[in-house]
């Protein structure tokens, strides 16, 4: 018997309930305090935004406590975001597997999200309206904090440490090359608008709809192409806090992401807000809906986040913090030394708009149960009841046509219509 196996026999036995005591007596010390204030100047009157401070894991139990933070900025019209901000949260935690751990639930969340956002926006076309929205979606659950988004409102992260990084990532046909090639491979075209004498004007856009984004949810009357799912970035902030900005492009077409951090540097959540929205306005003037939400994570032995150490070479830790660009979880290399800085530990990034990517191929669907789930809408399938909701041309079975989890007809569909592996035919006619 080796020494260590020796030393465990010796434990005295702890009864459960004294180490789920101990457990969260733990987590109660170890979770920050989290303050937000939130501003905004409409000019439009399509962003919206949803606070939620009070969600819980398991419903009953305090001790499973998260916030989440969104906001959504509608085009051509209302109705995308306000359906959004009602639904997508529900679609999100439906998509996670009941009775997991703290552990568990984090780690199913990126994938949660996935479902969550393509569920929304396959709800929200079955309603035959033409709006889109941006999204971006923030959970933090003590000191982790993951960020779904589509669109290009952006979320920043200003760490104690003086380094400020983004969390998303535009999805703006004129900024991202990537979603470029993506968007013509599925059958968009890419191209500002002509107007008399062929002269091009403005962003680019794409084909058929004129949208400049390459994500969304909504958008009905736009190619399939422009897809609802999200890039997805998780990281555990160090015990020293820090503070997220979350706001519309109205905020960073004005400001950059030290910019805003700068104008609001020591000032309490409630003002902070307040004041990136002032700013953004004195550099640019109100051309667009502006919103701004200010999230501060702080330690709980803190009554505000400590005053701010003089930043270290933010361009050279921004930069270490984004070495990776891939499609993948991070590098060991850059979690290293995050780490190491004591700043952020990075989790989890995953961007790839292909679903069977995203979905990955060991997706609990209920085969043991002979009902299948769907790992979009979680709706129960049995294999041989394969017809949709809504008729369409009848499929193969879903699960024989890819490697991916059980989809069910309507969402295999979607994915396809996605890929631009069929023609896109909106739901309802205008
Ligand atoms: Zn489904």
């Amino acid at each position: 018997m080796s020494q260590a196996e020796g030393s465990r026999m010796k434990l005295p036995l702890v009864p459960l309930a004294t180490l789920i005591g101990r457990e969260l007596r733990k987590e109660k010390v170890d979770k920050p305090y989290v303050k937000y204030g939130q501003a905004a100047l409409a000019k439009k009157g399509e962003d919206y935004f949803l606070v939620k401070t009070d969600c819980q894991r398991i419903p009953g139990n305090p001790s499973t406590s998260f916030s989440v933070f969104s906001i959504f900025d509608g085009h051509n019209g209302i109705s995308a975001a306000i359906f959004t901000k009602e639904n997508l949260l529900g679609n999100v935690l439906s998509a996670i597997p009941q009775g997991a751990t703290r552990e568990e639930w984090l780690q199913a969340l990126p994938r949660a999200l996935v479902a969550g956002f393509v569920k929304t926006d396959i709800e929200f076309q079955q309603r035959g309206e033409t709006s889109g929205t941006t999204v971006t979606f923030v959970v933090i659950d003590g000191w982790t904090i993951t960020v779904a988004s589509v669109g290009d409102s952006r979320c920043i992260l200003d760490t104690q440490g003086g380094v400020v990084s983004l969390l998303t990532v535009d999805h703006r046909l004129e900024e991202n090359a990537e979603e470029r090639e993506r968007v013509t491979a599925s059958g968009g075209e890419v191209g500002r608008l002509n107007i008399f004498g062929g002269n091009e004007v403005g962003p680019l856009r794409c084909w058929p709809g004129g949208l400049c984004l390459s994500r969304s949810i909504g958008d009905t009357d736009v190619g399939e192409f422009i897809v609802p799912i999200p890039h997805v970035k998780q990281v555990k902030l160090s015990n020293a806090g820090g503070r997220l900005i979350i706001a519309s492009d109205g905020i960073w077409d004005a400001l950059s992401s030290d910019m805003a951090a700068k104008a609001c540097q020591g000032v309490p959540a409630e003002l902070a807000a307040k004041l990136v929205v002032k700013e953004a306005l004195r550099s640019r003037g109100l051309k667009d809906d502006t919103t701004c939400l200010v999230v501060d994570l702080i330690p709980s032995d803190l009554p505000v986040l400590p005053p701010i150490t003089p930043r270290k070479k933010p361009n050279l830790l921004g930069s270490l913090f984004f070495v990776k660009k891939s499609q993948n979880s991070s590098s060991k290399a850059t979690k290293k030394t995050l780490s190491a800085l004591g700043l952020v530990e990075e989790l989890f990034e995953e961007g790839s708009a292909m679903l069977a990517e995203r979905l990955g191929k060991d997706f609990h669907s209920g085969k043991d149960s002979g009902i299948f789930k769907c790992a979009v809408c979680q709706a129960d399938q049995s294999p041989s009841d394969n017809k949709p909701a809504n008729s369409g041309p009848t499929l193969q079975t879903p699960s024989k046509r890819w490697e991916g989890p059980f989809l069910c007809t309507n969402c295999q569909r979607k994915k396809d219509a996605m890929e631009g592996k069929r023609p896109n035919t909106p739901t309802v006619a205008a």
